[in-house]
């Protein structure tokens, strides 16, 4: 749905990283900008802005990013486990074990609201492919409940 047919191919990490939906790489998914809105930070607008796809590709699409969140969860833990390891030390003779679990645990926390976004940006990157030409059916919002409401 681009006037421009030359553009480049907006990059798959770029996008990610920016929350940006996954079917044209471009409109937001999140109606804020700031994670730490933290009142309107995980607010998604029905459709992209861009391109029309559906946010909420089903009822229930993003129960799944609790596996997405604890991937980058883990990944986070060890590169600062790592991090401590060669800047700070670790040894059997002091408590320096708990410092780093205690920083670790507020490092997670702080980021917390940024996983949670990125989670459902990756996972929505996982079932929804790249289509810059991409157009949305007339009459389908590609919802299964919305099909059921108008069969009642
Ligand atoms: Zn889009």
């Amino acid at each position: 749905m681009c006037a421009d047919k030359n553009h480049d191919k907006p990059n798959v990490f770029k996008s990610v990283f920016t929350n940006k939906c996954a079917r044209c790489r471009r409109g937001s998914i999140f109606l804020s900008k700031n994670p730490y809105d933290l009142k309107n930070c995980m607010k998604m607008p029905e459709k992209c802005p861009v391109c029309g796809q559906q946010v909420e590709v089903e009822v229930g699409f993003y129960y799944g990013t609790g596996y997405v969140s604890y991937a980058l969860s883990i990944a986070i833990c060890v590169a600062s486990l790592i991090a401590w390891w060669l800047f700070i030390g670790f040894s059997i003779y002091d408590n320096s074990i708990y410092w780093w679990l205690g920083f670790n645990g507020i490092l997670l926390l702080s980021l917390q609201p940024v996983l949670m976004r990125w989670s459902r940006t990756i996972w929505m990157a996982f079932f929804v492919r790249y289509d810059e030409d991409w157009h949305q059916p007339p009459q389908s919002t590609g919802r299964v409940n919305a099909t059921f409401k108008n069969a009642i």
